[in-house]
């Protein structure tokens, strides 16, 4: 079976956290371990307004919800199911890479 992967477009992810939570819930990790963290950017914009972009990344402790998948309780991880912002992509490198042609800024995550 082809090697699956998540496509996260940071252009539209604002930082909501939901796909922190949403692993957290599913996978049952305790306080301090996380499947994916959502890093802070924040730097010069136009005029006099500051930039800040959100940067969700997956962790070694990404297991790419295994278990919810093959017991077929849904079709995609928990973080792409309750993502906010419907910026999240789960499929393979294929199908991912022809995904992120239509996305703005598109990031390509293929946990170990
Ligand atoms: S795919 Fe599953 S284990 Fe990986 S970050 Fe998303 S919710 Fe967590
Ligand atoms: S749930 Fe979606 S919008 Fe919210 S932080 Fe995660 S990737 Fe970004």
């Amino acid at each position: 079976m082809a090697k699956k992967g998540l496509l996260i477009d940071i252009e539209y992810c604002t930082g909501c956290f939901t796909c922190t939570v949403a692993c957290k819930q599913e996978n049952g990790y305790p306080e301090g371990v996380f499947g994916i963290k959502v890093t802070e950017h924040v730097y010069p914009g136009r005029k006099d307004r500051v930039q800040v972009d959100f940067v969700p990344f997956p962790t070694t402790m990404c297991n790419l919800c295994a278990e919810r998948i093959a017991k077929g309780e849904d079709t995609v991880p928990a973080c792409v199911r309750h993502c906010q912002a419907r910026c999240m992509e789960y499929g393979t490198m294929e199908e991912l890479v022809e995904k992120a042609k239509t996305m703005k800024r598109p990031m390509i995550c293929f946990p170990v």
